[in-house]
């Protein structure tokens, strides 16, 4: 049998679904083990980082990267994956795109940490006690990594070889992925691998496609209709604005879509493009709806713009430019 494959898994800013999604892949983990040894997978295995920096440059075939980078250790891990990987991959909305640790780049690092070890009505810190990247102990000097200013993708740090978004990568496009690495079938380096087309396009309510949108509504303000485009009904669903190959798994749950797979094709950011798609179809009947003063109108509504049109992408997105850290 010829060489087998190295595989490493890593994560960083994330909050591990992405590593449970690889064991979603069920019994189709023994075709992943018959071809490839996973040589770094430290939520499964214990292994140390002096271990991976002893590793020959590109000693691991592919190393899949979940989670974005927010503080200096994770850097320096990204730094040394991509040292010690022949192919990178951005495994997950975090790694691709910042997702919803990105949403942090709305507040100001102080901030943060104000909340977190002061403000909270559950902290009691009356020395104001907060964390410092190093500090002497009796034994010597403690280190941690430094929090940075704001949060970045994976390719906003090293360079990036292939993209598998979603929250998490579904386990189809996970399958398709490793069997494209045996099979030697990778795309040109770049590629997103998942489908080059929009949810709306695999969305099987996409007959009943909304050509007007009757205002804003909740998704807890209605009982909304299984049949029926959620646009149509008022609810915002990022389907025009995102890429396909998730099975439309949270429409299928009645649920809209909130955009887990990234801009679709030929989009660039996926909030302006559902800002351009929502004012075609928008009815707007008075100017009034438009103005922050109107409690009751359309601006208002719109509870949580950020949130809602860059739940995963803020960190990239065109207001929020950031390069490497
Ligand atoms: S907007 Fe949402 S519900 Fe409507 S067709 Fe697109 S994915 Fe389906
Ligand atoms: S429907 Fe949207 S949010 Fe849900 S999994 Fe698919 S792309 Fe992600």
């Amino acid at each position: 049998m010829a060489d087998k494959l190295k595989f490493g898994f890593y994560w960083a800013a994330s909050c591990g679904g992405c590593e449970i999604a690889v064991l979603d892949i069920n019994e189709a983990v023994l075709d992943v083990v018959a071809h490839a040894d996973i040589v770094l997978w430290p939520v499964a295995m214990d292994i140390k980082y002096d271990d991976v920096r002893a590793m020959p440059d590109g000693f691991m075939d592919v190393c899949f990267f979940n989670g974005s980078v927010r503080n200096s250790e994770q850097e320096e891990l990204a730094r040394l994956m991509r040292q010690k990987s022949k192919a990178l991959v951005a495994f997950g909305s975090c790694a691709c795109a910042g997702s919803i640790p990105g949403l942090a780049n709305l507040c100001r690092r102080q901030d943060i940490i104000d909340n977190a070890y002061q403000w909270t009505p559950s902290t009691e810190n009356p020395d104001r006690t907060r964390p410092m990247t190093s500090v002497k102990v009796r034994q010597g000097e403690l280190h941690l990594p430094e929090f940075y200013d704001r949060v970045y993708a994976l390719d906003q740090t090293v360079d990036v070889d292939y993209y598998l978004p979603g929250c998490p990568p579904p386990v189809p496009l996970i399958l398709g992925a490793v069997t494209a690495i045996f099979e030697g079938k990778l795309p040109p380096k770049g590629a997103v691998l998942a489908p080059a087309k929009t949810l709306c396009d695999e969305c099987e309510r996409n007959k009943h496609v909304a050509k007007k949108m009757p205002g804003l509504k909740r998704t807890w303000e209605i009982q909304a209709d299984r049949e029926k485009c959620f646009l149509e009904q008022g609810i915002i669903c990022m389907g025009p604005a995102t890429r396909a190959g998730c099975q439309t798994r949270c429409i299928n749950g009645n649920s809209p879509c909130t955009g887990c797979m990234g801009p679709s094709p030929e989009v660039s950011d996926q909030g302006a493009k559902m800002i351009s798609a929502l004012s075609g179809i928008l009815r707007v009947d008075d100017e009034k709806d438009l103005s922050e003063q109107d409690t009751a109108g359309l601006v208002n509504k719109l509870a949580d713009p950020a949130g809602t049109l860059y739940m995963y992408g803020l960190a990239k997105a065109t207001l929020n430019p950031g390069g490497r850290p």
